[in-house]
């Protein structure tokens, strides 16, 4: 498969310096996640963002928004006290790619620093509009949130999505995002971009179907393949999550067609250190359940 293809000594850095790309990279390098982006152009049925909760930990929730020109003073700070933090994502609150906020802190942090490892995480909607840009700004490392590849699925998961000034529900909506996801990630592909796929477990709903997304992106070309169990909320807050037995058993039905990612901490979209070990509980990935 393409993912086993050898790579280019640039690309192999933001692997092996990437603690998501790499399990190894995880014991010696941090990542810091800038919260700009508030706002999300589509509803997922298990995302609530809540902005101003400071208690919880969970993916996506965070309790302060930065404009760019804060993001970039926290970075400031934060690599000037953790030399290890090698990789900048933005992660949320919301989707990442629709805020310009994104872009302007994107340009400033490559700008400053030019060899850090910038990271997004995004549901994939705006990918293909936007990935010229993220290309400019040095953006490599690319996060998508794909929960189902058949739009039947698909319509159980996302309540609306909102596209060019037009809100599309039910299957429509389903099939729209789909085809942009696929879109965004072959193109990112092709850019040779690491793209990680972020699959929400939602049992019930999208379980007997996620091996065959990992098939599907595995013959796309993608680097791994990250399953996150549920956070029971909002319209799918009555949905039992998989024990770690049953997600460990997932991984073993994908492992044939892509590669696993199984350490993933479900981090805040503020999330500062390395994984597991945040310098503070306020510090996502997209996915509010969906990590970067
Ligand atoms: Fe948007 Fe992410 Fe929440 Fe889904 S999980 S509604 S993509 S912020
Ligand atoms: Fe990495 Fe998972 Fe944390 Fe995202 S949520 S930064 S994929 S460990």
């Amino acid at each position: 498969p393409a993912q086993d293809l050898p790579y280019d000594p640039e690309t192999l850095r933001r692997i092996n310096e990437h603690p998501c790309y790499s399990p190894e990279a995880r014991h010696s390098f941090g990542r810091c996640h800038v919260a700009v982006a508030p706002k999300c152009n589509i509803q997922c049925n298990y995302c609530v963002r809540d902005f101003d909760c400071v208690n919880e930990s969970r993916p996506g929730v965070t309790s302060m928004v930065l404009q760019p020109g804060e993001a970039l003073e926290r970075i400031d700070e934060v690599v000037d006290k953790m030399k290890h933090i090698k990789v900048v994502g933005i992660a949320g609150p919301g989707d990442p790619l629709a805020n310009p906020e994104t872009f302007e802190t994107l340009r400033l942090v490559h700008e400053k620093y030019p060899d850090t490892i910038l990271c997004i995480s995004t549901n994939g909607l705006l990918l293909p509009d936007k990935i010229d840009e993220l290309e400019k700004y040095g953006v490599r490392n690319i996060t998508v949130t794909l929960n189902a590849i058949d739009p039947a699925v698909g319509e159980k998961i996302y309540t609306f999505v909102e596209y060019g000034g037009k809100k599309y529900h039910g299957r429509e909506a389903a099939e729209l995002l789909l085809s942009h996801q696929l879109a965004g990630i072959e193109e990112a592909v092709k850019k040779k971009m690491l793209v990680k796929i972020n699959t929400v477990y939602i049992p019930g709903v999208n379980d007997a179907h996620i091996p065959e997304i990992a098939k599907k992106v595995g013959a796309m070309g993608v680097f791994n393949f990250n399953i996150i169990p549920l956070i029971p909320q909002y319209k799918f807050k009555d949905v039992t999550p998989p024990t770690p037995a049953e997600k460990a058993h997932m991984h073993e039905l994908c492992a044939p067609y892509v590669r696993q990612m199984r350490h993933c901490q479900r981090c805040r979209a503020d999330a500062v250190g390395m994984l597991g070990k945040d310098v503070q509980n306020e510090f996502g990935c997209c996915g509010k359940g969906d990590g970067s």
